[in-house]
């Protein structure tokens, strides 16, 4: 075949995708073809009231108080916080600080469970959907505690809330689950399409967009085909494959692939007329608005080489990842935890920490998966594998240079370290193990501290 033809060939069938990023071992076979299972109530929940981005919602409830399942226990500190409902029938022990997985103590709710709560919601707030305007709608949104729920926790009612100074035409759907390991999302969509196809038409009414664009990794063409055949008749949602690449699920990758528009340094979507939602929260979205519940279950994937029943399962809010690795036989021996998926999700330290809204993943890695950051490290050989890796097309090996120095105000104004989203690519890429997005971590909350 002529070089010409095979070019053309090539670029007929290449997806959408973005320049630079990585291409990681998945590591999804274990749990990607497992359907999701639900599971038991533990017998006492951990609710952190701060478990979205905002203000930590307030207490609603007493020590002693009796609630029952789908109840509001805490209400929304003001605009940028949202509630939280209980996620079994039982009596509030009591309300102090806990361990959560972000490494600190924060205050939480803890519920005693009753031996006899069953998977029935008693506490509803319905409404007519059909009769809400984009207000209502937002509002209803927030009154369910409905946050990002890839990871990001951000609250949806913000995000679907387009600023008056902005117009914005499309809404993405994130369907990329780009991160290693983790399979939630891909049986979301093959499991819940009804749920997504609703929360997609809901969030499009609340945020006053004509057009919405699932985007979905082509090692997912299962999920890809279902929901185009689902949508056949929904001419203003497509669905559309991007390549399998590390960070393609990150908003700004997935706006650069699908539109070939760029969110500038500083700027959200709306500044180039987008709205970007994940699948796992507008399915929850389409399940739960209709109801009038509260959000007080995920899905998060439960997986490594610790863990002998992998899968993906139905978690009440608050489970202690002790409980759900007794139920999903953990292997025992030196592991290492983590809440999320490998490249971005923070190690955790303690068996009671809670399952919380943000928490996509359980990740337990045995000993010869550890991850690179506990690696022998070596001195920078300049080889620039983390220049080409950057999807922001930074100069991780500089932003190192500087934050090995100390040098983190440079790091901020000279070599743009606050354009870095964390994505990883960079250390994964290291051959001297250095850690470099520790480093960047390090180096920002330094600057946070100086600036408050
Ligand atoms: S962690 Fe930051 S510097 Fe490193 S590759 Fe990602 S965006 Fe670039
Ligand atoms: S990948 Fe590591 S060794 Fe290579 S230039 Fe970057 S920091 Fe240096």
């Amino acid at each position: 075949m002529a070089d010409w033809c095979r070019v053309n060939i090539m670029k007929l069938f290449r997806r959408r995708s973005f320049s630079h990023g990585v291409h990681p071992p998945a590591h999804k076979d274990g749990t990607a073809q497992i359907p999701i299972r639900r599971l038991p109530f533990a017998p006492q929940l951990i609710l952190p009231l701060g478990q979205h981005i905002g203000a930590p919602a307030q207490a609603l409830v007493k020590k002693g108080q009796d609630v029952v399942r789908g109840q509001p226990l805490a209400a929304a500190a003001g605009a940028m916080s949202v509630p939280l409902h209980a996620p079994a029938t039982g009596r509030i022990r009591e309300i102090k600080s806990m361990l959560t997985s972000r490494g600190s103590r924060e205050p939480a709710i803890v519920l005693d469970v009753y031996e006899a709560s069953t998977q029935e919601v008693l506490w509803r707030e319905k409404r007519n959907l059909e009769e809400l305007d984009q207000d209502q709608l937002l509002q209803a949104i927030q009154d369910a505690g409905l946050v990002g729920l890839g990871g990001a926790a951000f609250p949806s009612h913000i995000k679907l809330r387009v600023p008056e100074d902005k117009k914005v035409d499309t809404l993405i759907i994130n369907g990329c689950e780009c991160e290693p390991y983790l399979t939630c999302d891909h049986r979301i969509m093959l499991e819940y399409p009804d749920d997504l196809i609703r929360g997609i038409q809901l969030a499009m009414r609340a945020s006053g967009t004509r057009r919405a664009i699932i985007g979905i990794e082509d090692n997912k063409m299962d999920a890809v085909k279902l929901l185009a055949e689902r949508l056949r008749k929904a001419s203003d949602i497509q669905v559309e494959a991007v390549e399998t690449k590390y960070p393609q699920g990150s908003e700004k990758m997935l706006i650069k692939s699908l539109l070939n528009r760029e969110v500038p340094a500083g700027g959200i979507p709306a500044d180039i007329g987008v709205v970007v939602n994940n699948v796992g929260t507008l399915a929850a979205l389409g399940r739960l608005l209709p109801r009038g519940e509260g959000l007080m279950e995920r899905v998060i994937t439960v997986t490594g080489s610790g863990v002998r029943r992998q899968g993906n399962y139905l978690v009440p809010l608050g489970t202690p990842i002790g409980f759900i690795l007794e139920q999903a036989g953990y292997e025992g021996g030196p592991n290492e935890f983590i809440l999320g998926g490998p490249m971005m999700g923070p190690a955790v330290s303690s068996l009671e920490v809670p399952i919380t809204k943000g928490s996509s993943g359980l990740l337990v890695l045995n000993e010869p998966s550890i991850r690179a950051e506990s690696r022998h490290r070596w001195p920078c050989i300049k080889c620039g594998r983390c220049v080409s890796a950057c999807p922001m097309h930074l100069n991780p090996a500089l932003l190192g240079q500087l934050a090995l120095a100390g040098e983190y105000e440079e790091m901020a104004h000279d070599a743009h370290l606050n354009h870095c989203f964390e994505c990883g690519c960079c250390s994964y890429v290291c051959p001297s193990n250095i850690p470099l997005v520790q480093l960047f971590r390090a180096a920002k909350a330094i600057n946070r501290e100086k600036a408050a």
